[in-house]
C-alpha cells in the first residue's frame, strides 16, 4: 500500500493505476475508520481493480463552533485498517496542501443542499462538495463509494457530479450498524456510556416507523410523530426528523412508494445523524 500526502503525486499515483482501462475505486474519509469506512473499501476491493482511499478532516465542512480540532486522528490505526482490507492508494493530506494561501472557490450545488442538515449546518454542503471534488481532480478514479449514512450527502455528491460532468461512478452502501442497532460513526467514540445507551434511540425509533409503515401506516406525519415520541421517551429531542421521496429532499404527505426516514439528535454534546429507507 503507498501513502501520498502530495496531490501530484497521489494523481500520478491513480492515473497510472489506470492504465490499461484498469478500474480505481476510491473512497473518500475522514478517518477514525470503522466497519462503515471499511464496508466501502471492501465493496471497491470487490467492484475494481485498485482500491484508493482519502483520509482528510476537512476544515471547510466545520462551522466554527463544531468539532474540527476534537475530531479523532488515528492516522497509524486507520493505515493498518485499510491496508488489511486491500487498499492499494492512500492519501493523507495536510489542510494546508488542500487549500493554499489564496483557495477561494467553493461549489454551491443548489435546493439539495439547503433543507434538514444544510438548514442545521449552513456551510457543510458547500464544504462537502468542494472538497469532494477537489479529491475526484486529485484522485481521478472510475468509481467512488460513500455510506447511505450521510443519506444527504450522497445527493449532494450525485447532483455535483450530473451538473460538473465528472466522469465518475458513484455508488452508494448500504448503513452499517453495530449489534444493537447504532449506526456507527467516528462521533460514537465521543459518547459516554450513558449516552451510548441513550443513542439507542435513534435506530430504535427508525425501526418503528419501518414496522408502522409495514403494518400499513401511509401518513408520514404519523411516522414522523412515532419517531419523535420514541426520541422523547428517551430524552431526546431532534433537530429534524425527516420523511422524504427516496432519492431527494423532498418532504411527502402520503406515503405512495419508497421514502427515507432521516433524522438528526444530540445526545449530550455530540450530534448524531441516522435514516432508514421504508417501502
Ligand atoms: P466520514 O469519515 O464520516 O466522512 O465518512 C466517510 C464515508 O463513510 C462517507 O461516505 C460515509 O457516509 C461513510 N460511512 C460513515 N459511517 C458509515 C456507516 N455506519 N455505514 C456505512 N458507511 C458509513
Amino acid at each position: 500500500m503507498n501513502v501520498y500526502v502530495a496531490p501530484a503525486e497521489m494523481r500520478t499515483a491513480v492515473l497510472s493505476a489506470r492504465t490499461g482501462n484498469r478500474t480505481v475505486g476510491f473512497v473518500p474519509t475522514m478517518g477514525a475508520l470503522h466497519a462503515g469506512h471499511l464496508s466501502l473499501v471492501d465493496a471497491a476491493r470487490a467492484e475494481c481493480d485498485v482500491v484508493a482511499a482519502s483520509i482528510f478532516v476537512n476544515p471547510t465542512q466545520f462551522a466554527p463552533h463544531e468539532d474540527l480540532d476534537a475530531y479523532p486522528r488515528p492516522l497509524e490505526r486507520d493505515l493498518q485498517l485499510l491496508q488489511e482490507h486491500g487498499c492499494d492508494l492512500v492519501f493523507t493530506p495536510s489542510a494546508e496542501m488542500m487549500y493554499p494561501a489564496g483557495a477561494e472557490t467553493s461549489i454551491d450545488v443548489g435546493a439539495v443542499a439547503l433543507p434538514w442538515e444544510g438548514a442545521e449546518r449552513p456551510t457543510h454542503f458547500a464544504g462537502v462538495a468542494t472538497v469532494v471534488m477537489k479529491l475526484f481532480q486529485i484522485a481521478p478514479a472510475t468509481h467512488a463509494y460513500f455510506g447511505h449514512k450521510d443519506y444527504q450527502q450522497t445527493l449532494v455528491v450525485r447532483r455535483m457530479v450530473a451538473d460538473l460532468n465528472v466522469p465518475i461512478e458513484i455508488r452508494v452502501c448500504p448503513i452499517v450498524r453495530d449489534d444493537n442497532g447504532l449506526a456507527l460513526s467516528s462521533r460514537n467514540a465521543y459518547l459516554s456510556p450513558d449516552e451510548r445507551q441513550q443513542a439507542l434511540a435513534l435506530s430504535q425509533a427508525l425501526r418503528l416507523a419501518e414496522q408502522a409503515h409495514a403494518s400499513g401506516q401511509r401518513s408520514a406525519a404519523a411516522l414522523r410523530q412515532i419517531i419523535r415520541d420514541h426520541l422523547a421517551a428517551a430524552g431526546l429531542s431532534p433537530d429534524y426528523v425527516a420523511i422524504v421521496a427516496d432519492g431527494t429532499v423532498q418532504e411527502v404527505e402520503h406515503i405512495g412508494g419508497p421514502v427515507v426516514a432521516a433524522l438528526a439528535v444530540r445526545v449530550g454534546q455530540t450530534r448524531l445523524i441516522d435514516n432508514c429507507r421504508i417501502g
